[in-house]
């Protein structure tokens, strides 16, 4: 389980449902929340859920410059290791990019990097490496269009399933709408949760607007009998 652009003021009640379900998480935080939530991201490591760096100020990085990208991670991993070094823990270097944007648009949508932005990709990635960011290593087996080598050989994590519960809204995107796709079988759009064949790296967020739904969420997850794990690092 990933969790995203936390921490937000929410974020002690959401890890109490987690520990209370014995479910780790892998938190990305932006520099900014880091900023203004430094005490919360704080509690979140020390009770042991690891925080990776998702650039400052969640920006898509093929919007971004070269050097702009290279600010927007290494402010970000300037405060995580103070905050690793707060908790007394050895740093976790993982990192995801907002939107899933490689350099090239968002993920999944823009699955295959066009051949005019294949520098692009290949210089962020660089940046990623010389800071120390590895992709952690997640054990299982994934659908076979996360098996490519661009996804395996890079420094960054995805995801296999997305909520999307950042798009909820009471009128337009209710809360059927969300739980419904933890029930449908449709490879073609990544849903393939109930697929006893593959493993599942899964996205949600710790968003304001979106926190009443959590424990919905994370429950009917913990339903489903799932084996959930870190990975290494
Ligand atoms: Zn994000």
């Amino acid at each position: 389980l990933t969790i995203d652009d936390a921490p937000t003021t929410r974020l002690g009640e959401k890890l109490d449902l987690l520990e209370s379900l014995k479910i780790p998480a892998l938190f990305f935080s932006t520099g900014k929340s880091l900023k203004k939530f430094y005490t919360i991201a704080l509690e979140a490591l020390e009770r042991g859920f690891p925080v990776g760096n998702h650039t400052f100020s969640h920006e898509g990085a093929s919007r971004l410059s070269i050097d702009q990208f290279y600010g927007e991670v290494a402010r970000t991993d300037e405060l995580l290791e103070r905050l690793y070094a707060d908790a007394k823990k050895k740093p976790v270097k993982a990192f995801r990019f907002p939107y899933g944007d490689r350099g090239w648009g968002n993920f999944p949508e823009n699955l295959v990097c066009p051949p005019e932005r294949t520098q692009h990709a290949a210089d962020l990635q660089q940046i990623l490496q010389k800071m120390g960011y590895a992709q952690p290593r997640f054990t299982g087996s994934f659908d076979e269009r996360f098996n490519s080598d661009s996804i395996l050989n890079g420094a960054d994590t995805l995801w296999t399933f997305d909520y999307t519960e950042y798009n909820y809204d009471e009128k337009s995107y209710p809360l059927s709408v969300i739980l419904d796709r933890t029930e449908r079988s449709d490879p073609e759009n990544w849903l393939t949760l109930n697929a006893p064949e593959y493993s599942q790296i899964i996205l949600t967020h710790d968003h304001d607007h979106s926190s009443d739904l959590f424990e919905h969420l994370i429950r009917t997850l913990a339903a489903k009998d799932f084996l959930f794990r870190l990975p290494e690092f």
